[in-house]
């Protein structure tokens, strides 16, 4: 079989290489399929969940992996910034490369809380007071400014709230130092690359919300509407979409993420994690907290929910294509399946539910699929969300 000639708009790019090959990458390669495009995968777990749509390369294989592809991105954040540096000065040669989307700069601002932090600052995007922080003596002047509670947390390498201490009482001040401070010194196995911690000022929000939006290589960005998200000890458990009542909260959110891609120069998809809270007149905004340089499980929704999946756009900027609409086709509610597969008819018996696996292993906690609800009657999705929940094994965050 052969899609050479499947996507007559853009003929010289076929093959689409992506840095990691976790679920984000195999649905990234379905929406590329769809297109006529085929994805590789550069990624270390030969039996990673992309593996099933494409071609995986180990990373002592980056040269073969280079060779094979036509246009570059990716789906695991914490990539090294060094093989994206490769991979976007390739563009640069004339050697047939379309280049390497999101930039290194993206990644390199996404990879550190404290320039993320101070770049959404510079460019007026409003956040929680923080403080870098590289001595206990700093988190102690730094509990004095932003007072207690404050949220202290690795800069560099945390992910599904790893690497966090909420420092409630004067006597936590030691023990945050104490599990936190290595990522510092470079003691431990907190950050590969020793960085100063951030105390960010502790956050009485009333929801934390996302926004998700595309933009291409023409600089035109599409954005879809805010949803809602649900963790449990840093872990998404579940994302309404779109978010009830914060729809006056949209153009906020549209003009932050609007901001941020264009000081980026930024070619794909981004997030942006929000908090809602009150502002000094007690009206409703939002606070930056952080972006993810790729698609994002707040979007997953966006595959039935959508007009166009956040994976669609993502591939159609990366190719070159134009964007597609970002609208609501329906209310839907996106629950994660972690450690434990559901019966899956049992799952398929729900009105308006949708299925994706990732093929992976069950443990305990680990994200293996998620389901999106999207009963054709609106007011029966909290019903759907009801009967999901009973038969889900792992029912953490859905109390
Ligand atoms: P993060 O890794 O920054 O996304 O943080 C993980 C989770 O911790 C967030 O989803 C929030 O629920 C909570 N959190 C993070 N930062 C703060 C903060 N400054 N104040 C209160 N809660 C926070």
């Amino acid at each position: 079989m052969t899609t050479a000639n499947a996507n007559p708009l853009n003929q010289t790019i076929h093959t689409i290489g992506i840095l990691g090959g976790g679920q984000l990458g195999m649905m990234l390669a379905e929406a590329a399929l769809k297109l006529g495009y085929r994805c590789i995968f550069l990624e270390d777990a030969a039996d990673c969940p992309a593996a099933l749509y494409g071609t995986v390369y180990n990373s002592k294989q980056l040269d073969e992996f280079i060779h094979q592809a036509d246009v570059f991105t990716l789906e695991f954040e914490n990539t090294p910034v060094k093989t994206v540096k490769k991979l976007e000065k390739l563009n640069q040669k004339d050697d047939g490369k379309h280049g390497m989307y999101p930039s290194a700069f993206a990644l390199e601002v996404a990879q550190d809380r404290l320039t993320e932090k101070s770049m959404f600052n510079e460019l007026n995007i409003a956040t929680v007071p923080f403080l870098a922080v590289s001595s206990q003596a700093d988190l102690q002047k730094a509990s004095e400014e932003l007072g207690l509670p404050l949220v202290l947390k690795t800069s560099r390498g945390g992910y599904d709230g790893k690497g966090q201490f909420v420092v409630r009482t004067p006597q936590d001040i030691a023990v945050a130092w104490r599990e936190l401070g290595g990522a510092v010194t470079g003691r431990g196995d907190l950050t590969s690359t020793p960085a100063p911690l951030i105390a960010e000022g502790f956050i009485n929000f009333s929801r934390e919300v996302s926004i998700i939006a595309a933009r291409g290589k023409d600089g035109t960005v599409r954005a879809y509407d805010l949803v809602e998200n649900h963790h449990h000890n840093g872990i998404l458990a579940k994302t309404q979409a779109p978010a009830v009542g914060t729809s006056h909260l949209n153009k906020m959110a549209q003009n932050a993420i609007s901001t941020l891609m264009n000081h980026l120069n930024y070619v794909g998809v981004l997030a942006l994690e929000l908090f809602v809270c009150k502002d000094e007149n007690g009206n409703d905004t939002i606070l930056a907290n952080e972006i993810a340089p790729r698609v994002h499980n707040s979007g997953h929704w966006s595959i039935e929910g959508a007009v166009t999946s956040q994976f669609e756009n993502h591939i159609r900027a990366v190719v070159g294509l134009p964007l597609g609409d970002t609208d609501n086709v329906h209310p839907s509610i996106m629950i994660n399946v972690l450690g434990e597969y559901p019966n899956l008819a049992d799952v398929l018996a729900i009105d308006g539910s949708h299925y994706h696996t990732y093929h992976k292993e069950e443990r305990e906690n680990r994200k293996i699929a998620h389901i999106t609800l999207m009963p054709n009657n609106v007011t029966n999705l909290e019903l759907s969300v009801q009967e999901l929940v009973k038969i889900l094994p792992n029912k953490v965050g859905l109390g």
